[in-house]
């Protein structure tokens, strides 16, 4: 059971676990990718704005380098020089090119005519020979733009002339170029622009100008100003991509788009960042979330296992017995379908037998509960230890159980299992320091001989264990067509003393009781009658324990009272004594019924006994003696009938005061001559005497006992030696007979006949 309770907690604990598992490593794993995603997203803007910069500033440095130059190229001067037929050398590096070197930092110049042919080419170190044919072939498309622009400000007038009108009206910017290219492997800023005269005067005729271009090293100071205007920090000049994480690159290309290098920089990456300063919370919440998903998988597997441990008990609660831990009669009946259809498949007999532990209620009621628990546990024990490994045993209520063998060859072997069960429940049970002894009775009924369904075999097996009891406890029977006629012939019975009571064909006989001088008849007890219409009688021994177990006894026993308390007027004086079952003390108001007919009859309550058996002590409610203190407390007297007969526990009279104690007759019969009965007979007189008792000896048929109560001071006697059971009228007639024949003369025998017929 075990295993299964693990597994199939594990079941319910995986299908919550994995799928919450799942639910949670998705959101963790999307939220932390959400967050490198936008960080990385954040990082790009960061990198691409600082870009913007450095062109910004870059750019600025150019415009800034191109204002620097217009002092010398827009000059009359200058202008003249250039455009001369024989353009002066020496006054153009000394002028122009040097000036530009000490003043503004341009190391290097070179002009370009207006055949593009150089007409100049200076260096801050005199050596010209930077200058090259691949240089001026890389200077070419900015030469080439700034003498176009020039010529394309000179527009057509109506005369024919051309006048100059730059866009803008900014001669040197629009004009001017600039841009970077590479010296022996140095990046160099560089602004070319067109020689030209302060004013432009009129032209007749348009031609390319002069075109001075000034080269600046890109680093130093250049660097710097280009570093602070964009303020971006570790500003600096590389070779190649220097493609690295956390570094800011921006690509210099020449006019011709040859890669001059690269700035770089520490660039600011804002997501990064972002990321590095939480990682330390998002490693704590990581950490949280692993610890309650820990936890929680940990609570849902226990609560989990927990649960299916509960609901495996309350199944094996549903299908078994808690006392014995037996299959219960749900089960039970599951199971039995189940073996027969598997039997008839087969071709097998198959026994249900019924288990009934005898006097199961004596030992409840004398030991207590408890103690019948124990032996039901140690019964059910012995007859699963017992029965072959296939069979099982069910508990199906109280002190009853149901086993079912297989493969039951015939009447011979199944003997010899029920001898062998009936052995071992033969032993002693310990009930703490007492030992007990059981015994069972036990009805048999075989498939598929006696039936094939369930119901059919239980209720036959039933019938036989009835027939077991019948015969006596301790034994089994084996169910016989015969005994499901009797079954139904105690039907026919119950159908027809319903008939009889309520056609008023039952009468009353009355016995008489005396005192043991025999001089007076102080009561008589009322014994129930039924002569059917065929003259049969049927004796109350038959139809008393078929009343009992039909509930008619009730109705039975107030037409007695009724009947008895109506005739007891004929015999003033004289006590009528009625049979009372325990059963009709159940009825709740029969203290009430009881008073109503004592005074429907006018009979006071002193006249009236009621007979109970020690069966009135069975039952855990004290609602039988409750009802019979009530009536006692109002005068009815109560008497304790056949004692002796049964289980005749001592310490029945002490749980209830009884006016008197009626000693069985099988007790006063055993006496004849055996010492120990009449040692037993003469403590029970004397111990019924000393609880302050009247003491009746019932079925006194011999003088010898007459004799033998008087010398013990018994107080009653009541039997056939005085008077069988009498009819009213009959009764009527013994009680003035009695009472004319002197006490000693009946004694002696001289002649003493009671009168009238018997009943
Ligand atoms: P019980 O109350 O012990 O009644 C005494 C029984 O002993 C009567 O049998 C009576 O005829 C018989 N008896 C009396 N003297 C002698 C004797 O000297 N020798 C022998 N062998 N028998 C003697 P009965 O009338 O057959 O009644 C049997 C039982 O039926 C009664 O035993 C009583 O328990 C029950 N019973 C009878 N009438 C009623 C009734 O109206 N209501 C109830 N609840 N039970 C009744
Ligand atoms: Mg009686
Ligand atoms: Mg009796």
């Amino acid at each position: 059971m075990n295993k299964s309770i693990k597994n199939s907690g594990g079941h319910i604990a995986n299908a919550i676990i994995f799928p919450m598992l799942i639910v949670v490593l998705t959101s963790v794993f999307s939220i932390i990718g959400l967050m490198h995603w936008s960080a990385r997203l954040s990082d790009e803007t960061a990198e691409d704005s600082q870009q913007k910069l450095v062109a910004g500033a870059l750019q600025l440095t150019q415009n800034y380098i191109v204002k620097q130059q217009t002092g010398v190229v827009i000059w009359d001067e200058a202008y003249r020089e250039v455009n001369a037929a024989a353009p002066d050398e020496g006054w153009i590096s000394n002028n122009m090119m040097s000036w530009l070197s000490q003043n503004h930092g341009f190391t290097r110049s070179v002009l370009m005519g207006p055949d593009f042919n150089v007409l100049s080419v200076y260096s801050h170190d005199k050596n010209t020979r930077w200058m090259s044919d691949s240089l001026i072939e890389e200077l070419a498309p900015a030469i080439a733009k700034v003498r176009a622009r020039y010529i394309t400000s000179f527009h057509k007038t109506p005369s024919g002339l051309y006048s100059f009108m730059p866009p803008g009206g900014e001669t040197h910017l629009s004009i001017a170029e600039s841009g970077m290219l590479s010296l022996s492997g140095e990046p160099y800023l560089f602004t070319a622009a067109a020689v030209v005269p302060r004013i432009q005067s009129v032209i007749a005729e348009r031609r390319p100008p002069a075109v001075l271009v000034s080269l600046i090293p890109l680093r130093g100071q250049k660097l710097d100003n280009i570093s602070n205007m964009s303020r971006l920090e570790g500003f600096v000049l590389a070779e190649g991509q220097a493609d690295r994480n956390g570094v800011g690159t921006f690509q210099l290309d020449s006019p011709r788009g040859k890669d001059i290098g690269v700035i770089a920089w520490q660039a600011s990456q804002p997501g990064t960042q972002m990321l590095q300063r939480i990682n330390p919370f998002l490693a704590v919440a990581a950490f949280v979330i692993a610890a309650v998903v820990m936890a929680v998988t940990v609570f849902t597997r226990q609560m989990t296992k927990r649960l299916a441990r509960s609901e495996a008990k309350a199944v094996h609660a549903a299908r078994h017995d808690a006392l014995s831990g037996l299959p219960n009669r749900s089960s039970f009946q599951a199971l039995l379908t189940d073996i027969l259809e598997e039997s008839a498949q087969n071709g097998t007999n198959t026994a249900v037998v019924y288990v009934d532990l005898d006097h199961f209620k004596d030992i409840n009621d004398t030991l207590g509960h408890s103690a019948g628990d124990q032996v039901i546990v140690a019964v059910a024990n012995r007859l699963k230890q017992v029965i072959p490994v296939d069979g099982i045993v069910s508990r199906i209520s109280g002190d009853e159980f149901v086993m079912v063998l297989r493969n039951c060859e015939n009447d011979e072997w199944l003997e010899y299992i029920l001898d062998q069960i009936q052995d071992e429940i033969s032993r002693p049970i310990k009930i703490g320091r007492r030992e007990l002894f059981a015994s069972l009775s036990m009805g048999a009924a075989v498939a598929p001989k006696d039936g094939d369904s369930p119901d059919e075999l239980l209720r036959k097996a039933d019938i036989a264990l009835y027939d077991a009891k019948a015969n006596g406890r301790n034994r089994r029977s084996f169910f016989r067509p015969t005994m499901e006629q009797h079954v139904q012939s105690k039907d026919k019975m119950s159908r027809e003393l319903r008939l009889a009571l309520k056609n008023d064909e039952l009468d009353l006989a009355y016995q008489p009781q005396s005192d043991t001088d025999a001089k007076k008849i102080v009561s008589v007890e009322a014994l129930a009658r039924w002569t059917k219409e065929d003259g049969t009688v049927v004796p109350p021994s038959q139809f008393i324990p078929i009343a009992e177990e039909t509930g008619l006894i009730n109705d039975l026993g107030i037409w007695v009272l009724n009947k008895a308390c109506a005739r007891a007027h004929d015999w003033p004086g004289v006590v009528v004594s009625v049979n009372v079952s325990p059963n009709q003390f159940r009825h709740p108001r029969f203290v009430e019924k009881v008073m109503a007919i004592l005074a429907a009859n006018d009979l006071p309550p002193q006249r009236l006994e009621i007979e109970v058996t020690e069966s009135v002590f069975a039952g855990r409610d004290d609602s039988v003696l409750n009802a019979l203190r009530r009536l006692k407390s109002l005068g009815v007297k109560v008497a304790l009938d056949d004692f002796g007969s049964g289980y005749s526990s001592l310490s029945y009279l002490r749980r209830f005061p009884f006016d008197t104690l009626k000693i069985d007759r099988d007790f006063v019969s055993d006496m004849n001559g055996n010492p120990e009965a009449e040692a037993i007979l003469v403590s029970i007189i004397q111990l019924g005497k000393a609880l302050g008792m009247t003491i009746v000896a019932e079925g006194i048929e011999t003088i010898d006992q007459i004799r033998f109560l008087q010398e013990h001071d018994c107080h009653r006697m009541q039997g056939y030696f005085i008077s069988k059971p009498l009819n009213s009228k009959a009764l009527s007639q013994f009680l003035d007979d009695f009472h004319a024949v002197s006490a000693s003369e009946f004694v002696e025998g001289l002649g003493f006949k009671a009168g009238g017929s018997t009943a």
